[in-house]
């Protein structure tokens, strides 16, 4: 740790692969249509944004895996299982043929707060951000800063004081962040593009979503 009291993000990774199953090919799919929309990619600095992830069992979950925001589609060969994690100490235990990112403790923490959650989609994207945070929609806090074990703790004592196991969020102290969750990734998709749709005016093109209001 140091003086910040910032606790460094560790990752354990263990080869392997994780089961291309009928549900992640379709969150897969849910991801490229984000990434055309501008929700999920690299910016200019090389960094890559925007993550998705699906509960498997208990508490451990399968996620895209780090450094893959250039891509437009994955495939078998660009998620993780995460095994294990603490928030506390900020370490993720993963297998699979690539591995997870420090967003993955974000996922983690609302999996583990609330049981009935089996998808969740973080995506950056300037004017839906701004626009969650001009409005009234949940956030954490702007001084709590990103991939720190006080944001794990932030986002949980978030997502427990909104009531369905479904919800959408900014994340104030990470810039352009936005985080949609519920029990499937339909659930969590209709969140964020109907949020995403009433920020922008309507676009045609985008199935299963109603007009903005
Ligand atoms: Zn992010």
């Amino acid at each position: 740790m140091t003086d910040d009291g910032y606790v460094k993000f560790q990752v354990e990774h263990r080869p392997g692969t994780v089961p291309w199953t009928a549900a992640l090919a379709g969150l897969d799919g849910v991801r490229t249509e984000l990434f055309d929309l501008g929700m999920i990619g690299v910016y200019p600095n090389g960094i890559g944004y925007g993550n998705l992830s699906l509960r498997d069992a208990g508490d451990t979950f399968i996620i895209t895996g780090t450094a893959t925001g250039a891509r437009r589609e994955l495939g078998p060969d660009g998620w993780c299982r995460v095994d294990g994690f603490s928030a506390e100490d900020n370490r993720v235990r993963c297998s699979g043929p690539i591995a997870a990112s420090s967003e993955s403790m974000t996922h983690g923490t609302i999996y583990q707060a609330l049981s009935r959650v089996g998808c969740i989609i973080h995506v950056h994207h300037r004017r839906l951000f701004d626009a969650m945070l001009a409005g009234s929609d949940p956030r954490t806090a702007a001084d709590v800063p990103y991939g720190t074990p006080a944001m794990a703790a932030a986002v949980a004592a978030l997502v427990r004081a909104i009531p369905e196991p479904a919800g959408l969020f900014a994340m104030a102290g990470h810039d352009e962040g936005v985080v949609a969750y519920g029990p499937d990734p339909a659930a969590a998709r209709h969140l964020l593009l109907t949020r995403f749709l009433a920020s922008s005016g309507a676009l045609p093109g985008i199935a299963g979503v109603p007009p903005a209001r």
